[in-house]
């Protein structure tokens, strides 16, 4: 089954680097030697997640699937700094969990309206003009920017609706919805017609309102996989309430009490957490009931499980005002939408350090030192914290780069220079 809704998509994201800093000197006429004055690299653009609303699948992701913020631009001469890259704002629906595509883990949970920066932009390096000091008067180096995080995550969309109507295909869900609120799903006398889940703000009164999903149907043995079920559950996950839908009118041929147990089987193989969610039963159509049997024996099957049943016909509009009422009075007393904890903790890269560092010296004696695992290694490290400075420590420790500065002859007192990090050299 070819389902058009997406609700799981597999993105990269990129944040731009930062721009490099620039050697340039002062120069006017009839001043012999300006001092330097290289402006500083630009930021890199970060990439920022947004809430839109507007937004209830994550087809936008189906086709773009990298996503990359510009660079900041390189520093000028004249002290001019870079232009900052602008951040790529991407939108997503509300309730889209971002995973590291790796672990799993949650970054975070996108149901509120903050905006989440996923991948900072690299900073940008700094020009000459930072490095002219009393003894050092002619600084010919300057810093690359560094580069921006990058991350390969899995958005997961968990609609946020207190209530989620659940039931077999063609019982009545999207007819429902539409009569309590003012969403307008597709209505047709025949299965699998909900593709998306629908959300509806049902009014109660005095500003009290809730919000109502309507997911596809779920048929027998989508829990494992067999049909369109499987994806659509995770829909209803964070509901608070489910509203369990059942055609009491015998009009298919169907067996109210049998369809009400295989629903509450699948919810359960998918989720027995979500099979102890609070129900209430809807036993819809009852505007054609010829037969009351069918539904006192739902009534007393489901009353002796403890949940209780509401005689409705939507299509008539015939107890659904009760209905909200019970659902609005149970969602007083039910704890708030569940909003996910983040899970990932940003830890230290696995740095791989047998690629050579590049050593060489500026005109002023400073020793620099370059390579791309450095760069990143550097990117990575909070240097306001002795944790990171430790490890950071222990890692270059590890690559035998102080070994390589002592063959080359570095003194105690010499000035290293690695990307932004400027430091006396001590044995
Ligand atoms: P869903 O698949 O559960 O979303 O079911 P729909 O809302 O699309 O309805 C399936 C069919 O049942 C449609 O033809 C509806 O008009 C019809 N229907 C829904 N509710 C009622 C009702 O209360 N009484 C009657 N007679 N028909 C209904
Ligand atoms: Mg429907």
């Amino acid at each position: 089954m070819a389902a058009s809704f997406i609700d799981k998509a597999r993105i990269t994201v990129r944040a731009g680097n930062g721009g490099n800093g620039v050697v340039s000197f002062h120069r006017e006429k009839y001043v012999a030697a300006g001092g330097p004055d290289g402006g500083d690299g630009g930021r890199g653009g970060s990439i920022i997640l947004v809430v839109d609303d507007n937004l209830s699948t994550l087809m936008d992701f189906r086709y773009k699937r990298k996503y990359v913020a510009p660079n900041g631009a390189d520093g000028q001469g004249g002290r001019k700094f870079g232009k900052d890259g602008t951040d790529l704002t991407i939108k997503v629906p509300r309730g889209t969990l971002v995973r590291d595509a790796e672990t799993g883990e949650i970054i975070q949970d996108m149901s509120g309206s903050e905006p989440f920066v996923l991948c900072k932009g690299g900073r940008g390096g700094w020009g000459n003009m930072h490095f002219a000091t009393p003894t050092r008067q002619v600084p010919r180096f300057a810093k690359a920017g560094l580069p921006g995080e990058s991350h390969d995550v899995v958005l997961e969309l968990k609609l946020l609706a207190d209530v989620g109507l659940v039931g077999f295909p063609n019982v009545g869900k999207s007819t429902l919805l539409s009569v309590v609120s003012k969403a307008q799903p597709k209505i047709a006398n025949y299965h699998f017609t909900t593709l998306y889940p629908n959300l509806g703000v049902v009014w109660v009164d005095d500003g009290v309102s809730f919000v109502m999903a309507d997911i596809p149907g779920i048929i027998e043995g989508a829990s494992e996989g067999a049909g369109l079920g499987h994806d659509f559950l995770r829909h209803v996950d964070r509901c608070r309430l489910l509203v369990h839908v059942v055609d009491v009118s015998g009009s298919e041929g169907r067996d109210p009490v049998a369809d009400f147990d295989a629903i509450n089987a699948e919810l359960k193989q998918y989720s027995p957490a979500l099979a102890e969610r609070p129900q209430i039963v809807a036993a819809n159509k009852v505007d054609i009931l010829e037969d009351r049997t069918q539904l006192e024996r739902l009534r007393t099957h489901v009353e002796a499980q403890g949940y209780t049943l509401c005689e409705i016909s939507a299509a008539a509009h015939q107890g659904t005002r009760e209905l909200v009422k019970k659902i609005a009075g149970m969602l007083s007393v039910l704890p708030p939408v569940t909003v996910y904890e983040p899970e990932y903790v940003k830890r230290p890269p696995v740095v791989d350090v047998s690629a050579p560092l590049d050593i060489h010296r500026a005109d002023d004696g400073t020793w620099i030192v370059e390579g791309p695992w450095l760069q990143r290694l550097m990117g990575n490290v909070n240097f306001a914290d002795y944790e990171s400075r430790m490890w950071f420590d222990k890692t270059l420790r590890g690559s035998g780069l102080f070994q390589r500065l002592e063959a080359l002859g570095i003194q105690d007192g010499d000035t290293v220079s690695m990307y932004d990090l400027e430091f006396e050299y001590q044995r």
